[in-house]
């Protein structure tokens, strides 16, 4: 067969809206500016890819391909264990499959590379066997990557939980964090969990390279602290912020409409990600809250989790037609008390284009880092409120570090009241402290813009793994 002779780049997502939609972006950003061609591959399960993701996957340019590999069944994992084991045996079972696609792929197509997000890298020895250069995309910021980088070191350094520990963890270039602010998967070594978090640190060893998805001037400290320590990891490559750049395909734009009857910058957008659940006592206290702030607010709104504010697993709640009526957990009279200064979605909005609206002036997320450049991008100020993954460390960046979020107190029980609600939202909206952190993000978003131009560090850090790529393929030509 006729080999194509445009350099060929296989994408592994992990599951999750989360997950699927930056690599999207950097498929697109492959194929327009540096001619590749790209085919993304999707591990699948019972639950997974929900309809949202494949209409993520349905809606791609005809120049890029994706195949879901047939679902792997998840039996034989214990009953504890926590989403990133179930989305970590989903990638690892699903490795017969992509090396199937390989095999058939490199039958037509000179493959260059092929990029895993953080949940794929045992699929980088695939790379190796046909002779495709293996990155990674680090879907997350620089900071996470330096926790990555350093894990097996503070596995060996530290015995205890690091949620006991009484110090702050403190790496290169990064604010302390502290024990209980690391990653989910760190905060129970007895957890599978932790096992493979620790597996997947170590495998990030066998890539050629990371890409970040985050600008240099963003985290300058933070890399060139990883470059100066000289740890014998891959090059990383700052290449962000990459965002989704449209959404409409993704349903429910009543809410435009609404916002274009709003002042000017006088609305709160409150959203917990794709998968974000909040309890019912804490959806009652958003309410009250919301009611005492008196501010505009659009709300989206996901019916409860009652055990822990979590990720629904690859957001399935999302997509559950046969989910109790999320706005049936609001408190009595709510919708009526605050008709016409507030609207209640159920369960999704158009993100970017609620954030792009010239009547959106705040942000009240849960710190997930695809929401998080995104309201950077448009210019948006956060109040920090995280719920799970890497989001406290986020929150705690985006607060404390960029100076671009208040951040919520969370009380003794474990909940946000509705009297720091009233509080918050009130300073984010008409207080100095929302004023300050309103100028700071947008000398963020200039800074974003401006390393996204062609000439700017995002660009040229992609451009320079470009050129790796295009050389590989050209060596192995040369070779045959
Ligand atoms: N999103 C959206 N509408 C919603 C909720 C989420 O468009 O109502 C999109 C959002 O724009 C972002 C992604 O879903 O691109 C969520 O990713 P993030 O990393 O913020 O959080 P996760 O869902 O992974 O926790």
């Amino acid at each position: 067969q006729q080999q194509q002779q445009t350099p060929h780049i296989i994408l592994l997502a992990s599951p999750g809206v989360g997950h699927i939609t930056p690599l999207v972006s950097l498929a697109k950003l492959l194929v327009s500016r540096h001619h590749f061609s790209v085919t993304i591959t999707v591990p699948s399960n019972s639950t997974s890819p929900s309809p949202t993701e494949l209409s993520i996957l349905n809606s791609l340019p005809t120049s890029i391909s994706s195949i879901v590999l047939p679902p792997v069944a998840l039996h034989g994992l214990p009953a504890d264990a926590q989403v990133e084991t179930l989305i970590w045996e989903t990638m690892s079972r699903s490795l017969p499959a992509l090396r199937d696609v390989f095999a058939t792929l490199s039958t037509t197509h000179s493959i260059a590379a092929l990029v895993v997000d953080l949940f794929g890298t045992d699929a980088l020895i695939l790379g190796n066997e046909f002779n495709a250069l293996p990155f990674i995309f680090h879907p997350t910021n620089a900071t996470t990557l330096s926790l990555f980088f350093h894990l097996p070191d503070l596995h060996r350094a530290y015995s205890l939980e690091y949620r006991d520990l009484t110090d702050p963890v403190t790496l290169p270039g990064c604010p302390p964090f502290l024990g209980t602010d690391l990653v989910d998967p760190m905060q129970d070594r007895t957890n599978d969990s932790y096992k493979w978090l620790l597996h997947m640190a170590r495998g990030y060893m066998l890539a050629k390279g990371v890409l970040v998805n985050t600008f240099y001037e963003l985290e300058s400290q933070v890399i060139e602290a990883l470059i100066e320590e000289n740890l014998g990891t891959p090059p990383l490559y700052p290449i962000g912020p990459i965002t989704q750049t449209d959404d409409s395909h993704l349903h429910n734009n009543d809410c435009l409409g609404w916002l274009d009857k709003q002042p000017e910058e006088s609305v709160l957008y409150i959203s917990f990600g794709s998968g974000g659940t909040l309890s019912c006592e804490q959806i009652f206290e958003l309410a009250y809250g919301l009611e005492q702030s008196g501010q505009r607010f659009l709300w989206v709104l996901r019916s409860p989790n009652n055990e822990v504010a979590n990720a629904s697993f690859f957001g399935e709640n999302v997509d559950k037609v046969d989910y109790k009526d999320p706005l049936s957990f609001l408190p009595k009279g709510f919708l009526e008390r605050t008709n016409g200064l507030g609207l209640v979605v159920r369960s999704w909005a158009p993100q970017i284009e609620v954030l792009s609206h010239g009547s959106t002036g705040g942000f009240m997320s849960h710190c997930g880092w695809n929401s998080t450049l995104e309201s950077v991008c448009k210019g948006v100020p956060f109040i920090a409120w995280p719920l799970y993954a890497e989001q406290r460390m986020n929150g705690r960046l985006l607060g404390d570090v960029w100076g671009v979020a208040l951040r919520v107190k969370i009380g003794e029980n474990g909940m946000v009241g509705r009297d720091e609600i009233g509080r918050i939202v009130r300073s984010l909206m008409e207080g100095v402290e929302g004023k300050r952190v309103r100028d700071r993000v947008r000398e963020l978003k200039s800074k974003a813009a401006l390393a996204l131009r062609e000439d700017g560090s995002s660009s040229k850090a992609l451009e320079e793994v470009a050129i790796q790529w295009r050389k590989h393929v050209g060596n192995n030509l040369v070779q045959v």
